[in-house]
């Protein structure tokens, strides 16, 4: 069809300098190893963090889920869409958070966009680190509200931020807990610090953190021991969780808002049966099978300390999301591309998810690995990376 030559150019120009991705279907269940190409490879790039995107209690929930309320719910939650189930995982995420109140939206995307855009209005201040996610970047760009980057995990660059926002009704710093492409932990206990000491709100997403970080998983506030101190946790029921979601845990005033004001809530349909009662039965599995998590960090440890034995660059990385930062766009993708071909799955990331230049590999260990497997994977970096002239 005719009229999207405009858009083809681009994408020509993508194939010539080696950035253009073809979509890599799975031909398998998502786990330690998947079926890609017909041959079985050591899954590096999943969010999968603790393996429950197929764990007997998760699949045994969803099924019966189906079997008792069917696929789908026929509406958004504010007409006809609202199932008892629903509000049970709300219940639910909330004293896993310990905040007063949950709500569930259909992505940890349309979480960010739909608090940000919902709450700040133009007699308001959004201040944000330079790395947050692009789901929160698009929120920003909803709002009306005045915006303010600070740089990446820079306190003083916050402070002083924070100090030329003085005017403003309300002062917002929005955070990812965890850095998604870097793997490191934002300074929560400083920039609570600063919040009370410039009467700002904090908003932390939480979706690489959750089922991660903290007692159980509750994530960086529980880790730093700063309940109570943040006002908004979001989180993804889409990684750690293994289902499809996201949530935003604070206060019930806050909660009432976005159920009159959240766009995405408002206006797009509920979650199936499946994937709700699935979702509640994965706060289950973290209450109840804590082993799960220090597998996850055994693995963790295990890894990134094989990876910066052979000299590759991890970067600030101190959590599973672990970066192997190689610069140069089109070489992320060949070593990506070597790996497969070496038994392991793991996705190049260029630009735009990261800056210019820091194109890399970025790994995920999963509590599923086991130590063969990550060995094998070591090695098969160990010769890609050689052959590639990267270690
Ligand atoms: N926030 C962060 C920090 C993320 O990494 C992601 C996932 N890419 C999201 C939000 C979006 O979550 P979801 O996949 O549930 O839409």
């Amino acid at each position: 069809m005719k009229g999207f030559e405009y858009l083809q150019e681009e994408l020509d120009a993508m194939k010539k300098e080696g950035t253009f991705r073809k979509l890599v279907p799975l031909e398998s269940e998502q786990g330690s190893k998947v079926v890609v190409n017909g041959k079985e490879v050591i899954q590096l790039s999943s969010n999968n963090y603790l393996g429950l995107t197929s764990h007997p209690r998760l699949r045994k929930a969803a099924l019966d889920a189906v079997e008792q309320y069917g696929a789908g719910t026929g509406s958004v939650r504010t007409i006809a869409g609202t199932l008892t189930m629903h509000e049970e995982l709300e219940k639910k995420l909330a004293e896993f958070k310990h905040t007063e109140a949950s709500l569930v939206f259909q992505s940890g995307f349309t979480t960010n966009q739909g608090v940000l855009s919902a709450i700040l209005s133009p007699e308001d201040v959004v201040i944000s680190d330079a790395l947050n996610h692009a789901s929160i970047i698009d929120g920003i760009r909803l709002t009306k509200a005045a915006r303010k980057v600070y740089k990446h995990v820079d306190m003083q660059d916050l402070e002083r931020a924070l100090q030329e926002s003085k005017d403003f009704r309300k002062r917002l710093i929005v955070t990812d807990g965890v850095f998604s492409m870097d793997g490191n932990i934002a300074p929560l206990p400083k920039i609570v610090e600063l919040a009370e000491k410039y009467d700002a709100l904090i908003m932390v997403d939480d979706a690489h953190a959750s089922g991660v970080l903290g007692q159980n998983g509750r994530g960086t506030v529980n880790h730093f021991g700063l309940d109570g101190r943040v006002h908004i946790q979001v989180g993804t029921l889409s990684k750690a969780i293994g289902v499809l979601g996201g949530y935003v845990a604070s206060s019930r005033t806050l909660i009432d808002y976005l159920i009159h004001k959240g766009r995405p809530f408002l206006f797009s349909t509920s979650h199936p049966p499946a994937v709700t009662m699935a979702c509640i039965e994965a706060i289950n599995v973290l209450l109840e099978e804590p082993e799960l998590i220090e597998k996850l960090w055994d693995n963790t440890r295990f890894f990134k300390q094989g990876l910066e034995q052979l000299g590759f660059n991890t970067g600030k990385s101190e959590t599973p999301v672990t970066p192997v930062i190689v610069g140069d766009e089109a070489l992320s993708h060949q070593f990506s591309d070597k790996l497969l071909q070496y038994g392991v799955f793991a996705q190049g990331i260029a630009f735009p998810t990261v800056a210019k230049g820091m194109a890399r590999v970025r790994t995920i260990v999963t509590a599923q690995h086991s130590r063969e497997e990550l060995q094998a994977a070591l090695d098969a970096f160990e010769k890609a990376g050689k052959e590639l002239g990267i270690i």
